[in-house]
């Protein structure tokens, strides 16, 4: 139905945060990208990235190591996972259609079992650094999971930096409200300007109360506000996915960890609100997964992976709720560059 995929996968390793510390970076610079063309016309240019860009890490869940390869690719191509460690395997386009699974991460697969997890935080930098095209090799099951946000993503794409193409960037603009609901959990996207997402968390654990984040996507503001915020997790529901044989590679370097109403974490919170900051950033990575920015509003409240995937199958399932489009050039919509222009990010974050 659209052709435009958006995806991405993790790379590096178990550390702190600060980015480059125990990865391997390569940079394979290419020749030849087209440059600019299309902001005559009125529209905003794909984005690929100028050269290839590599890192290695391990697998959140399965703790296995694995090498991520970010390499540019020609218009319309979209996102595409390939596993190179599994000779002759299919790609994996990283589109919603191609979700496996949504327990505890975003997995992506095609038939014979070939699958790639954790895809959502690769996802979310690729979004908040504006990447349409980009092929992305990975030689495991997993993408790594770094320091457990999107920042070392985003770094990575910074190392290379990214070049406009000779083609206008596809756009998703949602018509029609679409809503799905699991227990008391909730999922919307409703038609809007530009591409913002607003987040409501509750626990029933005491030790975190309830959030929410409002915040419009335009000019670095996923950079600044969301992309450091780090996955998380309860020291109970920890030792219980162990013995499941999940967060295998999980530790206080790649993860927020709780315990009653204690941070573990040597260097306490990045954000006092991280943790809904980093659900807006998964909503972000897997929204991605439709094919194409969105243009509207997502509304999520206790959502997580599986409802952001069945929100985006209910809102192709009715074809009155959208439309295909073109982003618009104009910094409103929220694709100017940083240096150019701005709108005050609508950023509210109340502890309540
Ligand atoms: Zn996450």
């Amino acid at each position: 139905m659209l052709g435009i995929p958006l995806k991405t996968s993790m790379s590096q390793g178990l550390d702190d945060g600060v980015k480059g510390r125990g990865t391997n970076v390569m940079k394979t610079f290419i020749g030849s990208a087209k440059t600019r063309p299309t902001r005559s016309s009125g529209f905003a240019s794909q984005v690929t990235l100028k050269a290839a860009v590599r890192c290695s890490g391990i697998g959140l869940h399965g703790g296995r190591p694995a090498s991520l390869t970010l390499k540019p690719a020609a218009p319309n191509t979209g996102i595409i996972f390939h596993r190179t460690d599994i000779s002759g395997s299919a790609p994996i386009p990283a589109r919603f259609e191609y979700v496996r699974d949504t327990r505890l991460c975003t997995t992506l697969g095609v038939d014979a079992g070939v699958t790639i997890g954790t895809v959502e935080h690769l996802m979310a930098a690729l979004a908040g650094c504006h990447v349409d095209n980009v092929i992305i090799e990975v030689d495991g099951p997993e993408v790594p999971i770094l320091d457990g946000s999107s920042e070392p993503f985003v770094s990575l794409i910074e190392s290379v930096g990214t070049i406009e193409q000779a083609a206008p960037k596809h756009a998703i603009r949602i018509e029609k409200s679409v809503t799905v609901e699991d227990g008391d959990g909730r999922a919307t996207l409703r038609s809007g300007q530009g591409f913002s997402v607003n987040i409501e968390v509750e626990y029933r654990k005491a030790a975190v109360k309830p959030q929410r984040v409002s915040l419009g996507l335009v000019n670095g503001t996923f950079k600044r506000e969301l992309a450091r915020a780090r996955t998380f997790g309860f020291l109970d529901d920890i030792e219980k996915l162990r013995a499941a044989g999940f967060a295998l590679g999980g530790s206080l370097d790649n993860a927020v960890v709780m315990s009653g109403d204690r941070v573990l974490n040597e260097g306490g919170l990045r954000f006092a609100d991280e943790f809904v900051r980093h659900k807006a950033l998964d909503a972000v990575g897997d929204l991605y997964l439709a094919g194409a920015t969105i243009l509207g509003s997502f509304d999520g409240v206790r959502s997580g992976h599986g409802l952001n995937n069945r929100l985006l199958h209910a809102l192709f399932e009715q074809r009155d709720a959208w439309s295909m489009d073109f982003v618009p050039a104009e910094s409103s919509m929220g694709f100017a560059h940083d240096d150019l222009a701005l709108e005050a990010p609508a950023l509210a974050a109340i502890g309540r």
